[in-house]
C-alpha cells in the first residue's frame, strides 16, 4: 500500500477516514473503499525533434471496478507522481457515486509540461501512451477523458491508436473527443457550466441576486474560463479577478471580459494582458467577492489562508483545492462561507462524459439543449441531497457529498460481496 505517498494522497485517504468515522465503518473495510484496485506505471518513450530519445513516465489508476467501468481523465503535468493520480482517481469514484453514475473512478497521465513539447512530440507521447494503456483499458473497462493538460485533440489520438489496434473506430473508449468523433455537443463546456449552475442553486439557497455578486477565479483553463464567462454572461456577475500559472489580475469595478477573450486567443495565456491589473496571486484569493472559485490545482486552500477567505461562496472547480486543514477552519466558518465541494461542484464534465459514452454506444446523438437539461437534472438532484444531508446530519457540505459517495460505492461492495 506504501507505492501511494505525498500530500495528495494523503488528503484523500484523510478525507475518506473523516466520512467513514461519520458512516461508522469499520476498520476492516477501510482498506478495501479506499486502496485502488489497480495502478499502472508505463514507460513512454518518444523521439523528440532534436533526435535525442526521451522517456516519459505514465500512469493509469482504476479504483474501483464495483459498480461500471471506471472513468476518469489524463493529466499531462511536469511533477505527476502516482500519489496524486491515485488521489484523484479516487476522488473520481466519490464524484461519479454522488452524481448517480454506473463508474467507479480512474485517473491517469503522463509525467511531462505539454508547453515544453511540439505538436508532434505531443502527438508521439499521447500515441505512445495509449499504446502502452491497450491492454489495461476498453469501454467496458476504462474509458478516458481530457484533464489537465490534455484537450479534445489529444482526445482523439488515443481514440485513434486503440481503434487502430481494434481495426474499426471504437469512439467510446474516450470522451472529450471532438464532435466529429463522436463527441458529445456540450462536452467542452460541461464543467465549466456544471459550476456557474451550482453557484446559482447556492445563491438561491442563500437568498443572494448573481447579478449583485462578484466573483474571483484561479485558473483559466478549460473550467476556469467557462466558468468566468458563464457566470458573467448568463449569471450577470461581476468578475473581479481571474489568474492562470502566467499571471493573475484584479479590478474592484470589473474585469474586460472581451479584451480579454481576444488576448487569450491570441497568445494562449493571461500574461501580458496588462500590468495594471496585476496582483500577487496568492493576494487574488484573499480579495472581497461573493464567489471564490479555485479551478486549477490541489492544495491552494489550506490553514494559511481559509481563515482569511472573504467569499460567500467557494466553488470548487478543481479537484481538490481545499486541504482537510482548510476544511477544519471552514466548518467553523459555516455561516460566512458556504462550500460547493470539489466532487460535487466540478461534476458536470464527468456527466457529460457519461452522456457521450451512452451516446457513442447507442450510436444515436442528442442535441446541446437535450445534454445541458439532462446535466442540470443530475447536478440538481445531487445538490439537493448534499444540502439535505449536511442539514439533516449536521456536517458540512464535503463531509455530507463524500458520505452520500462512499455509501453507494460501499453498498455496491456490500451486495456484490468479496470474490471469491
Ligand atoms: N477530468 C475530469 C474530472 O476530473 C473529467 C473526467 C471525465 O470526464 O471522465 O472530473
Amino acid at each position: 500500500m506504501t507505492i501511494y505517498t505525498g500530500p495528495v494522497f494523503e488528503m484523500a485517504r484523510r478525507q475518506f477516514n473523516l466520512t467513514a468515522d461519520h458512516l461508522e465503518i469499520p476498520e476492516d473495510e477501510r482498506a478495501r473503499l479506499l486502496y485502488p484496485k489497480r495502478a499502472v506505471t508505463v514507460s513512454v518513450p518518444i523521439h523528440m525533434d532534436d533526435g535525442r530519445t526521451e522517456v516519459f513516465q505514465g500512469y493509469r489508476v482504476q479504483h474501483h471496478l464495483t459498480l461500471g467501468p471506471t472513468k476518469g481523465g489524463t493529466r499531462f503535468s511536469a511533477n505527476l507522481e502516482v500519489g496524486e493520480v491515485a488521489a484523484l482517481a479516487i476522488w473520481m469514484s466519490w464524484k461519479c457515486a454522488l452524481a448517480g453514475l454506473p463508474y467507479g473512478g480512474a485517473k491517469g497521465g503522463v509525467a511531462c509540461d505539454p508547453p515544453r513539447l511540439s505538436r508532434r512530440e505531443l502527438e508521439a507521447v499521447s500515441r505512445r501512451y495509449m499504446q502502452e494503456m491497450i491492454p489495461f483499458v476498453s469501454p467496458q473497462t476504462d474509458v478516458m477523458a481530457p484533464d489537465m493538460g490534455t484537450d479534445e485533440q489529444v482526445m482523439a489520438w488515443f481514440m485513434d491508436t486503440y481503434s487502430m489496434h481494434e481495426g474499426h473506430s471504437v469512439n467510446e473508449i474516450v470522451t472529450g473527443k471532438p464532435v466529429a468523433l463522436g463527441g458529445t455537443e456540450g462536452r467542452r463546456e460541461a464543467t465549466g457550466r456544471g459550476v456557474a449552475h451550482l453557484v446559482g442553486r447556492a445563491c438561491s439557497l442563500l437568498e443572494i441576486k448573481p447579478q449583485d455578486c462578484t466573483a474571483v477565479i484561479q485558473g483559466f483553463g478549460n473550467v476556469g474560463s467557462v466558468t468566468t464567462y458563464t457566470l458573467a454572461r448568463q449569471y450577470g456577475v461581476k468578475i473581479v479577478g481571474i489568474s492562470d500559472h502566467t499571471a493573475a489580475i484584479h479590478d474592484a469595478s470589473g474585469l474586460p471580459l472581451e479584451a480579454i477573450e481576444a488576448h487569450m486567443r491570441r497568445h494562449g495565456v493571461l500574461a501580458g494582458f496588462t500590468s495594471q491589473m496585476g496582483i500577487d496571486p496568492h493576494q487574488l484569493l484573499l480579495q472581497p467577492c461573493d464567489i471564490l472559485a479555485p479551478c486549477a490545482v490541489e492544495r491552494v486552500i489550506d490553514e494559511t489562508n481559509a481563515g482569511r477567505l472573504r467569499c460567500r461562496i467557494l466553488a470548487e472547480g478543481a479537484n481538490g483545492p481545499t486541504t482537510p486543514a482548510a476544511d477544519e477552519i471552514l466548518a467553523q466558518r459555516q455561516d460566512e462561507v458556504f462550500v460547493i465541494p470539489d466532487i460535487l461542484c466540478n461534476s458536470g464534465g464527468v456527466i457529460v462524459s457519461y452522456f457521450e459514452w451512452v451516446q457513442d454506444l447507442q450510436r444515436l446523438f442528442w442535441s446541446e439543449t437535450e445534454v445541458n437539461e439532462k446535466l442540470y437534472q443530475l447536478l440538481d438532484q445531487a445538490f439537493t441531497r448534499v444540502v439535505g444531508y449536511a442539514g439533516s446530519n449536521g456536517v458540512s457540505m464535503r463531509n455530507a457529498a463524500m458520505a452520500i459517495g462512499v455509501q453507494k460505492v460501499r453498498a455496491g461492495k456490500t451486495l456484490r460481496g468479496l470474490f471469491p
